[in-house]
């Protein structure tokens, strides 16, 4: 590590700005580390945020995420377009950046200076996802990615939280796999700007869209006026077919953003979730865990020994009254 630490943060970010592929690297894995550094480098992305149109691609495992992402890029780089692409794994521990997986297919753009590809394990990290994918995303928009992608490889909530960092969420469903609109774990169907029914190429992948377009029409989050309606893509991601037509509704998503600071509104609503979660963390390393010791500790100990009540500690806590330090720091 000792040679690593020599470059200064500043200088890193500078790198990374002329999108320095082994700067971005390191700034990334600097993020999923979780490293004490990580404020100042928050503090010095502030200029960059907010520059890459993020998309988030979400669905069940095999559903062709990796594939459609592949082929993404492909078709973004014949637009000429600056891709990101950052893969989180939300159940795994520090992957040091490692791609995750079965990333092969990713090889193929690995040596075009036009694409920036990192994965990124985030289990553990102070904060979580909540703190993690923002700043990630940053490095990238310092990077000065046009597009960049969001790919959760792991399953559940997580995949819900991920896309709450996209500007646009992409759903993949595909036939087989007991993975179809039925199966489509709760929340995540509600999340999709975009829906991509892969392997088209296969039998039941009509029946998906079709039970896509039944469900849509049956009113829901997104019948209220004025609000967008999901569309549904089929694609070959294996094949390269469709591609452009997910390109497409992007496109067509992004521009219903741009219209009525929708896109602005979207952000707001994500920055105070980054603070909140940030807040929350901050708090509950202050707080100490009860095996450690700490704030939280003794007043458990006060209230099971009716010195005072739960309430009034919880109070008593949220109002800051707790010294700083009296957690264990993490
Ligand atoms: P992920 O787990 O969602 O990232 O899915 P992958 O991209 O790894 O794909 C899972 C499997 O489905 C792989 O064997 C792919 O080759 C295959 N696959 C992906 N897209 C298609 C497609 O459009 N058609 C068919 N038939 N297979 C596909």
């Amino acid at each position: 590590m000792g040679r690593r630490d020599d470059v200064a943060l500043p200088e890193l970010v500078e790198r990374a700005r002329g999108a320095d592929p082994r700067a971005v690297a390191r700034l990334i894995t600097m993020v999923e580390s979780g490293s004490p550094g990580l404020p100042e480098l928050a503090a010095l992305l502030v200029p960059d945020s907010g520059y890459a149109h993020v998309v988030g691609l979400t669905g069940a495992p095999g559903v062709g995420k990796s594939t459609a992402t592949s082929a993404l890029v492909g078709a973004l780089r014949r637009q000429e377009r600056r891709v990101g692409v950052l893969a989180v794994d939300p159940t795994s521990p520090f992957s040091g950046g490692a791609l995750l997986g079965d990333r092969i297919r990713m090889q193929t753009h690995a040596t075009d200076a036009g694409v920036l590809i990192r994965s990124m394990a985030t289990r553990g990290h102070l904060g979580g996802l909540a703190a993690a994918v923002p700043l990630a995303l940053r490095v990238l928009d310092a990077a000065r990615c046009d597009v960049t992608l969001l790919e959760t490889v792991g399953v559940g909530q997580s995949e819900v939280d991920v896309a709450g960092s996209a500007d646009t969420t992409l759903v993949l469903l595909a036939p087989g796999l007991g993975d179809g609109v039925q199966a489509a774990k709760a929340g995540v169907l509600e999340i999709a700007d975009v829906f991509v029914v892969n392997k088209a190429d296969r039998d039941g992948a009509g029946r998906v869209a079709a039970d896509l377009r039944q469900m849509l029409g049956l009113g829901g989050p997104h019948s209220a006026a004025g609000s967008w309606r999901p569309m549904i893509v089929m694609t070959s991601a294996e094949q390269g077919t469709g591609i452009d037509d997910v390109l497409a509704a992007i496109a067509k998503h992004r521009a219903w953003l741009d219209g009525a600071d929708r896109l602005h509104q979207r952000r707001v609503r994500r920055a105070a979730r980054e603070i909140e979660g940030l807040t929350l963390a901050q708090l509950r390393a202050r707080l100490g865990g009860v095996r450690h010791g700490g704030a939280l500790a003794e007043l458990a100990a006060a209230v099971v020994e009716r010195r005072t009540d739960a309430h009034a500690a919880a109070r008593l806590l949220a109002d800051g009254a707790i010294p700083p330090g009296s957690g264990p720091s993490r």
